[in-house]
């Protein structure tokens, strides 16, 4: 089996990286690692990435893409990462997807362009206290009063939601559905709408997430994306989009911490010629390259027009306990050094090993716990009975 790219495919990753060479800032890279959200920094490569047609590129040039394939689309996402470019990944391209799977004329008109742009950004509002994995348990009220709906309830771990200008939020529309996945409908909300209150979580990794309350918060019932009641459908297909994980960023961290083991002395020995190091090092090694095919097939498959069910999980889950495999032993090889953070002047490669560590065990819970995930693999990877 051939998993070689095609020369326009290369073509487009050269190109990519070019202009990543030249736009990736040290200020962007700041910005990233501080992990609280997009800066001034981060904007303004969102704008340059806009300008090139990147932030949606499968859609067509007149909708502000470069009608660029799945497979394509993959190899951005996977440079920008490789670069270190931005921490949460391209979210223009799922909400454009929902948007033109489900929304109104009227809706595509107003926010597809501005995403195109760089202008504007959305979080994810789906996670509440008592509905996390069990997601259909949401209680969130959004209750009809004339052409608005009247929202009160609360989420939590909404990431985005003190920098993103919107956030697409699953709220309940239906309490007396049979079934509780029904009675969930999917809505388009303005951050800065009255009666929405933030109060900052901070996670192991350092990075910041929010519990938001909404206080009769008033949403006009223009903003349901799908029908009402029915956003249980639009919603998995957020999730599924939120699962394919390109690699890149794995990748650069190893490639780094090979680089740093040969140019690093131990006592006056390189690290590279200690068993240890060699044997940890070579581990790691076929890792990633799974990982590396792992995403690759995913990506064939979504550029066939295949929905893998199991296939990303398993790539999401691998690729997360790799980021733990990889910190682990990355802070071992370097020692005591490995648990520095910036601004320590003896820090190596600027702490990111020590912070990939910390930053695993927190990808292995968004998007879908890795627990979840081997369900999803055992039930239809595996065939096995509920
Ligand atoms: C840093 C961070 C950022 C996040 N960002 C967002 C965001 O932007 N937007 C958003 O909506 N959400 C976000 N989330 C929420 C995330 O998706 C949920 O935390 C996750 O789905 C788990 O839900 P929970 O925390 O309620 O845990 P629970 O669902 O209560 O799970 C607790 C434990 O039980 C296990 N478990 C639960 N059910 C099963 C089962 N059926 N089989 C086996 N094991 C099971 C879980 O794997 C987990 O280990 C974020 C979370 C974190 C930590």
């Amino acid at each position: 089996m051939d998993f070689g790219f095609s020369e326009e495919e290369e073509r487009f990753r050269q190109e990519v990286r070019d202009f990543l060479q030249n736009e990736v800032t040290e200020g962007l890279i700041k910005e990233c690692d501080a992990n609280v959200g997009y800066g001034p920094h981060t904007w303004e490569f969102l704008r340059k990435l806009g300008a090139r047609g990147w932030l949606v590129p499968v859609l067509p040039k007149e909708l502000g893409g470069i009608g660029a394939t799945p497979m394509q689309q993959f190899i951005l996402n996977d440079e920008v990462l490789y670069y270190r470019a931005i921490p949460i990944g391209l979210s223009g391209v799922m909400i454009t997807s929902l948007l033109e799977g489900y929304g109104s004329e009227e809706q595509k008109r107003e926010y597809i362009p501005k995403l195109a742009r760089g202008e504007i950004e959305f979080a994810a509002g789906y996670t509440e206290p008592e509905a996390g994995s069990d997601l259909a348990s949401l209680k969130l009220s959004a209750v009809e009063d004339g052409k608005d709906f009247i929202l009160n309830g609360q989420k939590i771990f909404n990431t985005g939601c003190h920098y993103a200008q919107y956030v697409l939020l699953a709220v309940r529309t239906d309490p007396s559905a049979p079934k509780k996945h029904q009675g969930i409908s999917l809505l388009i909300v303005d951050m800065k709408t009255p009666g929405i209150t933030l109060q900052p979580l901070w996670t192991m990794d350092g990075e910041r997430t929010n519990a938001v309350f909404y206080d009769n918060v008033r949403v006009p019932q223009k903003n349901l994306i799908g029908e009402k009641n029915r956003g249980w459908y639009v919603l998995t297909t957020a999730l599924a989009l939120e699962r394919n994980f390109p690699t890149g960023g794995v990748r650069r961290v190893f490639e780094d911490l090979v680089a740093y083991a040969k140019e690093t002395k131990r006592s006056g020995e390189p690290l590279i010629k200690n068993p240890l190091v060699r044997q940890s090092l070579a581990q790691l090694k076929v890792e990633v390259e799974v990982a590396r095919l792992l995403a690759y097939r995913v990506a064939w498959m979504a550029s066939k027009g295949l929905i893998p069910q199991w296939q990303a999980p398993m790539l999401k889950l691998f690729v997360t306990e790799l980021m733990y495999r990889l910190g682990n032993a990355g802070v071992q090889i370097m020692g005591l050094y490995g648990q520095l953070e910036e601004p320590s002047k003896w820090v190596p490669l600027r702490g990111w090993i020590e912070h990939l560590y910390r930053h695993g065990a927190r990808r292995a819970i968004t998007a879908g716990t890795n627990e979840i995930q081997r369900d999803i693999v055992a039930l239809r990877g595996l065939g096995l009975p509920r």
